[in-house]
Parts: structure tokens; C-alpha cells; sequence
């Protein structure tokens, strides 16, 4: 099988593509312009881009709203130490709310599995 998945994934990368604290990420990894036709989600499998969302209301696949949760969670921690760091191209008050940002979504992410 394969064909047909029904489940709404989330690209491997979500919270880079999202970014919310796009200059922060731009400055950190470098952000690639281009959207690929297909990409690497959060369970492993390689999905069309379509049937990925980074959104906590549309991802259905459980184990790619753990993967998002975990990266949303680390990518805040991320940005609160960037934020903090001396010469850092986000100022710390931005980037505090970036990570609560991120937190929240996380919070999404974790619950609506069951319930
Ligand atoms: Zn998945």
C-alpha cells in the first residue's frame, strides 16, 4: 500500500518552514527559498508537500504531531538562548515571545491525540 495515505503529516522540518522567527532562522541555518515537490515528514515517510501542514489543526498522523510537539519545544528553548546571547539579531523580548509561540503550538500539538 502506500497509495492513499489519508493522514496529514508534518514536513521533518516543520518548524523551520513555519518560522515564526524566520529571521532568527534565516541567521541560525539559512532558509531555503524553494519548496521541494515532496518532502521528508516527522514519521519518516516521504509525502507529497501538500500532504503536510504545520498546522496543529490539520496534522493527523500521530507520530508527526510528536515529532512537532519535540521540535517546537527544542526550537523554543533554541531561540530564548539566541535571543539571550550577546550581538544576537533578535532582541530577548522578541525572542521570548517567538518561544512562547512555539511552546503553544506545541501544547496543540500534544493534545486532540484521543481526545
Ligand atoms: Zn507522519
Amino acid at each position: 500500500m502506500g497509495e492513499g495515505d489519508p493522514h496529514i503529516h508534518v514536513e521533518v522540518k516543520v518548524v523551520r518552514s513555519q518560522a515564526a522567527v524566520r529571521t532568527v532562522l534565516a541567521a541560525t541555518f539559512g532558509l531555503a527559498g524553494d519548496l521541494p515537490s515532496t518532502v521528508a515528514t516527522g514519521c519518516g515517510l516521504r509525502v507529497p508537500y501538500a500532504m503536510t501542514s504545520p498546522r496543529p489543526d490539520r496534522v493527523t498522523c500521530l507520530a508527526c504531531r510528536e515529532h512537532a510537539r519535540a521540535e517546537h519545544l527544542r526550537l523554543a528553548d533554541e531561540i530564548e538562548r539566541i535571543g539571550g546571547l550577546p550581538g544576537s539579531p533578535v532582541a530577548a523580548a522578541e525572542a521570548r515571545q517567538a518561544a512562547a509561540r512555539h511552546r503553544a503550538l506545541a501544547e496543540r500539538f500534544s493534545s486532540g491525540a484521543g481526545g
